[in-house]
């Protein structure tokens, strides 16, 4: 599809060339044919002139006929010669736009390529992720469906596993929405002056139910601290972290938010007691629908692989970075440094 839309740029690019080159040869042509047929006319003026004075061109009418025909052909030859100059010329053109225009019709197609692509393995991968859960809820539905004495408290419960399958497949388009959003940059993000500690108050309260029923304790030290930024991403960013450090440290484990600053950054680093991650794989975190071997093989830990990417876009839009140091088995930290002022 790509190498058809190059070809036919190209062809556009050199319709366009050999039209502008045409046009001005042509001008070319006719300015340099007229300059000749002047200065032809001028001779033969001056030849006849000279007829009436000089004795030799008296005596000899044919002579003078002579020497104009002899002009007047190399007149026309002059007039071929500038056309096949100007029609090499062109051919030359011809060669070298063409090289030149498919070059650059790669080139302006390169990017719009690249964001296709992006695309499409985006809707692929999410249909994927869709479908596994969607497969899994219809089974159970029709599992239940086919049960001819079922009870009241297990049809409840195949209500219940089914409604939890349903808030999952919420999140994860939710997850969607917001991930093509950030990607696209379309969404218009607006940046206020934001105390950090209130966000991190915000994130924690959203984390502490899950908290208490893993028994992991949340440890928060982060004072008040101003940074531009916009307040549902980065209230969204905290969110992930502190879920994923919760999700992935087992029961009695510890997680520490801290916020400090340097001259120019806040910096927030999210630390915990986990699983860790293994070095391989540290690489990989940031990437759509990635999860590490141990998290996947943990099926009770629920997750898409979408919380990290989304994290990483949003530490883009607001022009910080990240940096992760993990140790299987003992934890996982991650230090998010974030510029005071956006603009
Ligand atoms: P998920 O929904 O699987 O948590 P994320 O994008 O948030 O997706 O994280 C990607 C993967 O990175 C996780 O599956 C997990 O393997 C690993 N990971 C992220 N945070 C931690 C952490 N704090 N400790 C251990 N592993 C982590």
């Amino acid at each position: 599809m790509f190498k058809k839309a190059r070809v036919k740029l190209t062809v556009w690019y050199l319709l366009i060339i050999m039209l502008i080159s045409s046009v001005f040869s042509l001008v070319i042509y006719s300015a340099i044919t007229g300059e000749l047929e002047r200065g032809f006319r001028r001779t033969e003026m001056r030849l006849r002139t000279q007829e009436l004075e000089l004795p030799f061109f008296g005596q000899s009418p044919r002579l003078l006929e002579e020497i104009n025909s002899q002009i007047l052909a190399d007149l026309e030859a002059a007039k071929k010669r500038v056309a096949l100059f100007l029609l090499m010329v062109n051919a030359g053109i011809l060669a070298v736009s063409s090289a030149a225009g498919y070059f650059l019709a790669g080139k302006t197609l390169k990017p719009i390529e690249v964001v296709m692509e992006e695309q499409k393995r985006f809707v692929a991968d999410a249909s994927h992720e869709l479908r596994t859960p969607l497969t899994a809820l219809k089974t159970v539905i029709e599992v239940a469906l086919r049960e001819k004495k079922m009870t009241v408290s297990e049809s409840k419960k195949v209500l219940e596993s089914s409604l939890e399958d349903v808030d999952g497949l919420e999140s994860l388009v939710n997850n969607l929405l917001s991930l093509t959003q950030y990607q696209e940059g379309n969404g218009n993000f607006t940046y206020q002056d934001l105390d950090i500690s209130e966000l991190v108050k915000n994130a924690y309260k959203k984390i502490a139910p899950l908290a208490k029923k893993k028994n992991v304790k949340i440890k928060l030290k982060s004072g008040s601290q101003i940074v531009e930024a916009n307040r549902l991403s980065l209230e969204q960013m905290l969110v992930i972290f502190l879920d994923n450090a919760v999700k992935y440290t087992s029961k009695g484990g510890q997680v520490t938010l801290l916020t400090k600053s340097d001259k120019k950054n806040l910096i927030v680093k999210i630390k915990d007691t986990g699983i860790g991650i293994s070095k391989a794989e540290i690489p990989h975190i940031f990437d759509r629908f990635y999860r590490a071997d141990q998290s996947r093989s943990k099926d009770n830990v629920p997750g898409f692989g979408l919380g990290l990417s989304l994290a990483i876009r949003i530490i883009d839009i607001h022009k910080g970075s990240v940096k992760v140091a993990s140790v299987l088995g003992e934890g996982t930290s991650f230090t998010v440094k974030l510029p005071f002022k956006h603009s």
